[in-house]
Protein backbone atom coordinates (compact mmCIF):
# COMPACT_ATOMS: atom_id res chain seq x y z
CA UNK A 1 0.00 0.00 0.00
CA UNK A 2 1.36 3.63 -1.22
CA UNK A 3 3.02 4.94 2.60
CA UNK A 4 0.22 7.83 2.42
CA UNK A 5 -2.75 5.84 1.15
CA UNK A 6 -5.73 7.25 2.80
CA UNK A 7 -4.20 11.08 3.94
CA UNK A 8 -5.28 13.99 2.09
CA UNK A 9 -2.94 16.80 1.89
CA UNK A 10 -3.23 20.84 1.29
CA UNK A 11 -0.46 21.69 -0.84
CA UNK A 12 -0.54 25.87 -0.95
CA UNK A 13 1.08 27.43 -4.45
CA UNK A 14 0.97 24.14 -5.91
CA UNK A 15 0.20 24.62 -9.70
CA UNK A 16 3.94 25.62 -10.44
CA UNK A 17 7.51 24.89 -9.78
CA UNK A 18 8.20 23.24 -6.18
CA UNK A 19 4.54 23.14 -4.93
CA UNK A 20 3.53 21.46 -8.56
CA UNK A 21 6.32 19.11 -7.56
CA UNK A 22 5.23 18.33 -3.93
CA UNK A 23 1.65 17.67 -4.79
CA UNK A 24 2.62 15.11 -8.14
CA UNK A 25 5.04 13.76 -5.07
CA UNK A 26 2.46 13.20 -2.69
CA UNK A 27 -0.31 11.83 -4.88
CA UNK A 28 2.24 9.47 -6.09
CA UNK A 29 2.73 8.44 -2.66
CA UNK A 30 -1.23 8.24 -1.88
CA UNK A 31 -2.73 11.21 -0.65
CA UNK A 32 -5.38 12.86 -1.79
CA UNK A 33 -4.08 16.55 -2.91
CA UNK A 34 -5.77 20.05 -2.81
CA UNK A 35 -3.78 22.11 -5.42
CA UNK A 36 -4.36 25.56 -4.36
CA UNK A 37 -3.19 28.25 -6.41
CA UNK A 38 -3.65 32.17 -6.93
CA UNK A 39 -3.82 33.10 -10.58
CA UNK A 40 -2.79 30.19 -12.97
CA UNK A 41 -5.88 28.23 -12.97
CA UNK A 42 -4.56 25.98 -16.57
CA UNK A 43 -1.38 25.10 -14.92
CA UNK A 44 -3.55 24.08 -11.30
CA UNK A 45 -5.77 22.22 -13.58
CA UNK A 46 -2.86 20.27 -15.35
CA UNK A 47 -1.79 19.25 -12.18
CA UNK A 48 -4.71 18.21 -11.21
CA UNK A 49 -5.16 16.14 -14.59
CA UNK A 50 -1.86 14.93 -14.09
CA UNK A 51 -2.64 13.55 -10.73
CA UNK A 52 -5.87 11.43 -11.92
CA UNK A 53 -4.19 10.48 -15.17
CA UNK A 54 -1.69 8.43 -12.71
CA UNK A 55 -4.66 7.28 -10.88
CA UNK A 56 -4.71 9.72 -8.13
CA UNK A 57 -6.83 11.98 -6.41
CA UNK A 58 -6.35 15.42 -6.12
CA UNK A 59 -8.50 18.73 -6.92
CA UNK A 60 -7.80 22.57 -7.54
CA UNK A 61 -8.66 25.55 -5.06
CA UNK A 62 -8.00 29.36 -5.63
CA UNK A 63 -7.17 31.59 -3.25
CA UNK A 64 -5.24 33.87 -2.03
CA UNK A 65 -3.27 32.65 1.21
CA UNK A 66 -2.76 36.47 2.21
CA UNK A 67 -6.43 36.89 2.82
CA UNK A 68 -7.84 35.47 6.00
CA UNK A 69 -11.59 34.90 4.71
CA UNK A 70 -10.04 33.03 1.17
CA UNK A 71 -8.20 30.47 3.18
CA UNK A 72 -11.52 29.39 5.25
CA UNK A 73 -13.42 29.11 2.59
CA UNK A 74 -10.51 26.96 1.01
CA UNK A 75 -9.78 24.79 3.80
CA UNK A 76 -13.66 24.70 4.38
CA UNK A 77 -14.12 23.43 1.01
CA UNK A 78 -11.24 20.76 1.07
CA UNK A 79 -12.40 19.69 4.71
CA UNK A 80 -16.01 19.48 2.97
CA UNK A 81 -14.80 17.53 0.07
CA UNK A 82 -11.93 14.89 1.49
CA UNK A 83 -13.43 15.19 5.06
CA UNK A 84 -10.30 16.04 6.91
CA UNK A 85 -6.74 17.44 6.39
CA UNK A 86 -3.64 15.49 7.67
CA UNK A 87 -0.84 16.80 5.68
CA UNK A 88 -0.45 20.52 5.08
CA UNK A 89 2.36 21.99 2.77
CA UNK A 90 3.20 26.09 3.09
CA UNK A 91 4.67 26.27 -0.31
CA UNK A 92 3.22 29.61 -1.51
CA UNK A 93 5.35 32.83 -2.17
CA UNK A 94 6.69 34.73 -4.68
CA UNK A 95 9.88 36.55 -5.02
CA UNK A 96 10.97 40.34 -4.66
CA UNK A 97 14.16 41.95 -4.55
CA UNK A 98 15.35 45.37 -3.90
CA UNK A 99 17.56 47.81 -1.31
CA UNK A 100 16.10 48.12 1.68
CA UNK A 101 15.83 52.14 1.48
CA UNK A 102 14.24 51.55 -2.06
CA UNK A 103 11.28 48.91 -2.12
CA UNK A 104 7.90 50.28 -1.11
CA UNK A 105 6.13 49.41 1.79
CA UNK A 106 3.59 47.71 -0.03
CA UNK A 107 6.04 44.94 -0.94
CA UNK A 108 7.33 44.60 2.32
CA UNK A 109 3.40 44.13 3.46
CA UNK A 110 2.69 41.93 1.13
CA UNK A 111 5.62 39.69 1.29
CA UNK A 112 4.90 39.11 5.25
CA UNK A 113 1.48 38.72 3.80
CA UNK A 114 2.13 36.09 1.76
CA UNK A 115 5.13 34.03 3.46
CA UNK A 116 3.59 34.68 7.38
CA UNK A 117 0.61 35.79 7.25
CA UNK A 118 -0.07 32.96 4.65
CA UNK A 119 0.99 30.10 6.57
CA UNK A 120 -0.65 30.97 10.07
CA UNK A 121 -3.84 31.27 8.22
CA UNK A 122 -3.68 28.13 6.61
CA UNK A 123 -1.75 26.42 9.91
CA UNK A 124 -4.35 27.50 11.80
CA UNK A 125 -7.24 26.33 10.38
CA UNK A 126 -6.07 22.93 9.44
CA UNK A 127 -4.66 22.59 13.28
CA UNK A 128 -7.71 22.00 15.16
CA UNK A 129 -8.60 18.79 13.47
CA UNK A 130 -5.45 17.74 13.56
CA UNK A 131 -5.22 17.98 16.88
CA UNK A 132 -8.38 16.18 17.10
CA UNK A 133 -7.42 13.01 15.78
CA UNK A 134 -3.95 13.80 17.18
CA UNK A 135 -1.93 13.14 13.62
CA UNK A 136 -0.73 15.66 11.01
CA UNK A 137 2.93 16.50 9.43
CA UNK A 138 3.23 20.40 8.45
CA UNK A 139 6.25 21.45 6.07
CA UNK A 140 6.84 25.14 5.54
CA UNK A 141 8.83 26.24 2.42
CA UNK A 142 11.43 28.54 3.62
CA UNK A 143 15.14 29.30 2.24
CA UNK A 144 18.83 29.33 2.64
CA UNK A 145 18.28 33.01 2.71
CA UNK A 146 16.16 32.93 5.48
CA UNK A 147 19.15 31.28 6.84
CA UNK A 148 21.85 33.34 5.98
CA UNK A 149 20.41 36.61 4.71
CA UNK A 150 20.37 37.74 1.20
CA UNK A 151 21.49 40.91 0.27
CA UNK A 152 19.09 43.12 -1.90
CA UNK A 153 16.30 40.57 -0.24
CA UNK A 154 16.21 41.82 3.11
CA UNK A 155 12.36 41.34 2.78
CA UNK A 156 12.39 38.07 1.40
CA UNK A 157 15.23 37.02 3.74
CA UNK A 158 13.11 38.10 6.88
CA UNK A 159 10.15 36.61 5.87
CA UNK A 160 11.52 33.03 5.43
CA UNK A 161 13.81 33.58 8.48
CA UNK A 162 10.48 33.96 10.21
CA UNK A 163 9.18 30.69 8.80
CA UNK A 164 11.63 29.18 10.53
CA UNK A 165 10.95 30.74 13.87
CA UNK A 166 7.24 29.89 13.13
CA UNK A 167 8.71 26.34 12.27
CA UNK A 168 10.25 25.70 15.62
CA UNK A 169 8.14 26.99 17.98
CA UNK A 170 4.86 25.47 16.60
CA UNK A 171 6.37 22.21 16.73
CA UNK A 172 6.86 22.88 20.70
CA UNK A 173 3.20 23.41 20.61
CA UNK A 174 1.86 20.51 19.21
CA UNK A 175 4.11 18.04 19.24
CA UNK A 176 2.54 16.29 22.45
CA UNK A 177 -1.16 16.02 19.98
CA UNK A 178 1.33 13.70 17.42
CA UNK A 179 1.94 16.26 15.11
CA UNK A 180 5.52 17.38 13.56
CA UNK A 181 6.20 20.83 11.93
CA UNK A 182 9.62 21.56 9.59
CA UNK A 183 11.16 23.61 7.40
CA UNK A 184 12.43 23.07 3.89
CA UNK A 185 15.06 25.46 2.89
CA UNK A 186 16.21 24.88 -0.41
CA UNK A 187 19.02 26.43 -2.41
CA UNK A 188 18.50 28.08 -5.79
CA UNK A 189 16.22 25.86 -7.49
CA UNK A 190 15.35 25.82 -11.11
CA UNK A 191 11.58 27.36 -11.15
CA UNK A 192 9.82 30.29 -12.89
CA UNK A 193 10.91 32.38 -9.52
CA UNK A 194 14.77 32.12 -10.71
CA UNK A 195 13.40 33.42 -14.43
CA UNK A 196 14.44 36.50 -14.19
CA UNK A 197 18.11 35.97 -13.97
CA UNK A 198 20.23 37.06 -17.09
CA UNK A 199 22.65 34.23 -18.00
CA UNK A 200 25.58 35.83 -16.91
CA UNK A 201 23.87 36.24 -13.38
CA UNK A 202 22.85 32.36 -13.73
CA UNK A 203 26.60 31.31 -14.46
CA UNK A 204 27.99 33.20 -11.90
CA UNK A 205 25.00 31.66 -9.23
CA UNK A 206 26.03 28.24 -10.64
CA UNK A 207 29.59 28.66 -9.60
CA UNK A 208 28.75 29.47 -6.60
CA UNK A 209 27.13 26.09 -6.08
CA UNK A 210 29.61 23.31 -4.81
CA UNK A 211 27.13 20.56 -6.70
CA UNK A 212 28.03 22.91 -10.29
CA UNK A 213 23.71 22.94 -10.56
CA UNK A 214 20.83 24.21 -9.84
CA UNK A 215 18.20 22.15 -8.04
CA UNK A 216 15.19 20.63 -9.16
CA UNK A 217 11.46 20.56 -7.85
CA UNK A 218 11.58 17.05 -7.77
CA UNK A 219 14.67 17.09 -5.53
CA UNK A 220 12.93 19.11 -3.15
CA UNK A 221 9.57 17.37 -3.12
CA UNK A 222 11.53 14.30 -2.24
CA UNK A 223 12.18 15.86 1.30
CA UNK A 224 8.76 16.96 1.89
CA UNK A 225 7.75 13.27 1.13
CA UNK A 226 10.14 11.88 3.25
CA UNK A 227 9.19 15.04 6.39
CA UNK A 228 5.61 13.54 5.42
CA UNK A 229 6.12 9.60 5.75
CA UNK A 230 5.94 7.56 8.67
CA UNK A 231 10.38 7.37 8.92
CA UNK A 232 9.94 10.70 9.74
CA UNK A 233 7.54 10.45 13.17
CA UNK A 234 10.29 11.72 14.94
CA UNK A 235 11.07 14.37 13.74
CA UNK A 236 10.44 18.11 14.66
CA UNK A 237 11.10 21.52 14.89
CA UNK A 238 14.11 21.03 11.92
CA UNK A 239 15.05 22.81 9.06
CA UNK A 240 16.34 20.16 5.94
CA UNK A 241 18.25 22.28 3.09
CA UNK A 242 18.83 21.03 0.10
CA UNK A 243 20.96 23.43 -1.30
CA UNK A 244 23.99 21.05 -3.65
CA UNK A 245 25.89 22.73 -0.43
CA UNK A 246 25.73 26.48 -1.05
CA UNK A 247 25.10 26.79 2.87
CA UNK A 248 26.62 24.02 5.50
CA UNK A 249 24.77 24.19 8.49
P1 LIG B 1 7.00 29.65 -8.55
O1 LIG B 1 7.45 28.66 -9.55
O2 LIG B 1 7.02 31.10 -8.85
O3 LIG B 1 5.52 29.23 -8.05
C1 LIG B 1 4.89 29.97 -7.06
C2 LIG B 1 3.60 29.29 -6.70
O4 LIG B 1 3.01 29.99 -5.59
C3 LIG B 1 2.58 29.30 -7.81
O5 LIG B 1 1.82 28.11 -7.73
C4 LIG B 1 1.71 30.52 -7.46
O6 LIG B 1 0.39 30.42 -7.98
C5 LIG B 1 1.70 30.42 -5.96
N1 LIG B 1 1.40 31.66 -5.24
C6 LIG B 1 2.10 32.82 -5.24
N2 LIG B 1 1.52 33.72 -4.45
C7 LIG B 1 0.41 33.12 -3.92
C8 LIG B 1 -0.61 33.53 -3.05
N3 LIG B 1 -0.62 34.77 -2.53
N4 LIG B 1 -1.61 32.67 -2.73
C9 LIG B 1 -1.60 31.41 -3.25
N5 LIG B 1 -0.66 30.96 -4.10
C10 LIG B 1 0.33 31.81 -4.43
O7 LIG B 1 7.87 29.53 -7.20
P2 LIG B 1 8.78 28.32 -6.65
O8 LIG B 1 10.17 28.59 -7.05
O9 LIG B 1 8.15 27.02 -6.94
O10 LIG B 1 8.70 28.65 -5.08
C11 LIG B 1 7.82 27.94 -4.20
C12 LIG B 1 8.25 28.26 -2.77
O11 LIG B 1 9.61 27.87 -2.59
C13 LIG B 1 8.17 29.74 -2.43
O12 LIG B 1 7.73 29.90 -1.10
C14 LIG B 1 9.61 30.20 -2.56
O13 LIG B 1 9.88 31.34 -1.77
C15 LIG B 1 10.34 28.97 -2.08
N6 LIG B 1 11.72 28.86 -2.53
C16 LIG B 1 12.04 28.87 -3.87
C17 LIG B 1 13.37 28.76 -4.26
C18 LIG B 1 13.79 28.79 -5.70
O14 LIG B 1 15.02 28.94 -5.97
N7 LIG B 1 12.88 28.63 -6.66
C19 LIG B 1 14.38 28.65 -3.28
C20 LIG B 1 14.01 28.63 -1.94
C21 LIG B 1 12.69 28.73 -1.57
P3 LIG B 1 0.04 30.90 -9.52
O15 LIG B 1 0.65 29.86 -10.43
O16 LIG B 1 -1.43 30.89 -9.57
O17 LIG B 1 0.68 32.23 -9.70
Amino acid sequence: MPELEGQVAVVTGASRGIGRAVALALAAAGAAVAVNYLAHSEAAAEVVESIHAAGGTAAAYQADVSDPEQVQAFIAAVEGRFGKIDILVNNAGHAESGLLQVIPIASWRRMMAVHLDGAFYCTRLCLPGMIRRRYGRIVNISSIWGITGAANEVAYSAAKAGLVGFTRALALEVAPSGITVNAVAPGVIDTDMNRGYSSQEIEDLRGLIPAGRFGTAEEIAAVVRFLCSPQASYITGQVLSPNGGLVTT
